[in-house]
């Protein structure tokens, strides 16, 4: 059974849905703040803790990353500020709408419909198009920071 789950590819469809789980509910929780910061809000003691820049380039490099700024990009864009969220990465919205598709689109690929409707198939290949524009666009808003 297990095995079967592996080869027919459902594990990465389980393992993306989790990980797009874990960037929505990383959105919910954490708030930009004044400084450009993060702040996580612990739920019962109505208190919030500082997030910790998690950025390994731009911790011993002292340059930031293509992906720097998608977290608070992706707070911001939870919180409908849009003006700020472009500010932290203007790639951070679109991935975010990604993340978001990709919750129903990896149910249904998990349950094993994308392979019984051609419709689904076909929006199989756009999702993979979609997010290789969406990572060539990191790279080039990356390299635009610079000029
Ligand atoms: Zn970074």
């Amino acid at each position: 059974m297990k095995l079967n789950v592996l080869q027919n590819g459902r594990s990465e469809h389980l393992c993306v849905l989790a990980f797009c789980l874990i960037v929505i509910i990383g959105a919910l929780s954490l708030s930009p703040g004044d400084n450009s910061d993060l702040h996580f809000a612990l739920p019962f003691f109505r208190t919030e803790i500082l997030f910790p820049q998690l950025c390994v380039v731009n911790r011993v490099l002292g340059i930031p990353c293509p992906g720097c700024g998608l977290t608070r990009s992706f707070a911001s864009t939870v919180r409908m500020d849009l003006k700020g969220a472009v500010s932290f990465n203007p790639v951070g919205p679109i991935l975010f709408l990604i993340c978001i598709f990709q919750i129903p689109y990896r149910i249904i690929a998990y349950s094993g419909l994308l392979h019984t409707r051609p419709l689904l198939k076909k929006s199989e290949n756009i999702f993979q198009a979609v997010t290789w524009w969406v990572l060539g666009g990191l790279v080039v808003t990356w390299l635009a920071r610079f000029l």
